[in-house]
């Protein structure tokens, strides 16, 4: 008898949670687990502020899939998806083949959020994954080499605006103001010269999130000269840089976006209903309508108990891939599935090296505590994928 087919699509936190589970509960005659990746490394997403500052070597967020997977007892394709037809529970990949499975696991992240701005997707840099995050580096760098080789002393390569100050942009901008000194240094630029502008659309920064812990990274921040413009919408981007609302141009050579994220459109273009792109799952984490799609991490979308939507994170991909991956293999043992929930732990954001802010254990934490449980938590994640010998080889960075 043929064995059922499990797809998991992606091996981000959702998608290789799944799998190391499967992976570790499954014997080979229950199941046959096929794992699709675009490429044949997971990439650390939560990691990649950094690679992209070049505060820390791309290598650290960056998994070997084989290094974590048992080939004997599942199978790594390295591709695309293309499309997903979930009434005929196939799978296109660019590669040209379609794969057939009886359950799916769709775990291919997010998409940038750009709300339809002019210029975002041609001038804008986005923090997505390595290669991109490399990108932003060497652009960055070479437009501070510019800076004295040219006659003219343009300043708009000496200026970097990121667009959106939530926790990506926050992140980002705390690694920047750690790398800048070493910068300035190795391009002979005076640190003054150079402007970090965050801009923020919103009344805050970090919207949403307590008030004394933005208060902290705001001055932290502010005293490491990062200019923050906040109600201010950014309503364009352009080769010199990005106009804001009412019209005011900043002049900047490296604008990032990162203005918030959307669920994968290749849900949206299997013709499966979505809010931003995200699907509303039920409580076993399957698309409306479907017994065996299911949908973990940033594309899936669940409600708390006052009916507002979690914001998609590595905590609560982590905690679905776990979920599912037991779920599924109670169900092809014939046992009967349990509903997710979802246990948030806490949230710490990183304002470079040495500092951060947060919320665990139902504490605030500030500075180089915050800044020692971000660093633990990051370890947790490779220990939960590659165990203790992954862990360690990741804690010497
Ligand atoms: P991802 O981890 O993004 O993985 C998606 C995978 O799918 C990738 O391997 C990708 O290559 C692959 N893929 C995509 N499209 C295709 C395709 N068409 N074909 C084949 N493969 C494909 N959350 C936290 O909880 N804590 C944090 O500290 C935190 N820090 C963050 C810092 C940054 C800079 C960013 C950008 C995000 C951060 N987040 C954090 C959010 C968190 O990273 C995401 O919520 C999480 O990565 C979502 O997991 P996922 O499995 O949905 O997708
Ligand atoms: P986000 O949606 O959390 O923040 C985007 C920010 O951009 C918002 O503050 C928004 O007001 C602002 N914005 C939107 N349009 C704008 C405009 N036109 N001009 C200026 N500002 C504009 O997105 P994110 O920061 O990319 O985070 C994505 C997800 O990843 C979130 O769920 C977040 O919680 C999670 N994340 C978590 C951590 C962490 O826990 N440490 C770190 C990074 C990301």
């Amino acid at each position: 008898m043929a064995l059922p087919k499990i797809l998991v699509l992606g091996a981000g936190y959702g998608g290789l949670m799944t799998t190391v589970g499967l992976q570790k509960e499954l014997n080979q005659q229950e199941a046959e687990v096929t794992l699709v990746n675009l490429n044949s490394y997971h990439h650390v997403t939560t990691k990649l502020h950094e690679p992209a500052a070049g505060t820390l070597p791309s290598e650290y967020a960056k998994v070997d899939i084989d290094s974590v997977l048992d080939r004997n007892k599942v199978r790594f394709i390295q591709d695309k998806v293309t499309q997903v037809d979930p009434d005929k529970k196939e799978v296109q990949l660019d590669g040209g083949e379609t794969l057939s499975y009886d359950y799916l696991v769709f775990g291919l992240g997010s998409a940038p959020e750009t709300f339809g701005i002019k210029g975002l997707l041609d001038h804008a840099y986005f923090i997505r994954n390595l290669n991109g995050a490399r990108l932003i580096r060497e652009h960055m760098e070479k437009a501070f080499a510019e800076y004295n080789t040219l006659e003219e002393k343009r300043d708009d390569l000496l200026t970097i605006v990121i667009g959106g100050a939530g926790f990506t942009g926050i992140e980002y901008v705390g690694e920047l103001v750690d790398r800048l000194p070493e910068l300035c240094r190795e391009f002979d630029i005076p640190r003054e010269k150079v402007r970090l502008v965050n801009v923020e659309a919103a009344p805050t920064v970090l919207p949403g999130f307590d008030k004394e812990l933005v208060d902290y990274a705001v001055k932290y921040l502010e005293e490491r000269g990062v200019e923050f413009r906040i109600s201010t919408p950014i309503e364009e981007c352009t080769p010199e840089g990005v106009i804001l609302k009412g019209g005011e141009k900043i002049d900047a050579a490296t604008v990032v976006w990162t203005g918030g994220v959307r669920g994968n459109p290749l849900l949206e273009e299997a013709g499966i209903e979505t809010a931003r792109g995200r699907v509303k799952v039920d409580e076993y984490l399957r698309a409306p309508g479907y017994e065996d799609f299911f949908v973990v991490g940033d594309s899936s979308l669940i409600f708390n108990e006052e009916e507002r939507p979690y914001p998609p994170t590595a905590q609560m991909a982590t905690q679905q891939g776990q979920y599912l991956s037991k779920n599924l293999v109670a169900k092809l043992r014939g046992g009967s599935m349990q509903p997710f929930s979802f246990d948030l732990k806490g949230t710490l954001a990183s304002l470079g090296r040495g500092s951060a802010i947060g919320i665990a254990f139902g504490k605030k934490f500030f500075g180089g505590k915050a800044s020692f449980l971000k660093r633990v938590n990051d370890w947790r994640w490779f220990y939960l994928i590659g165990g203790l010998s992954l862990m360690f080889k990741k804690a010497k960075f």
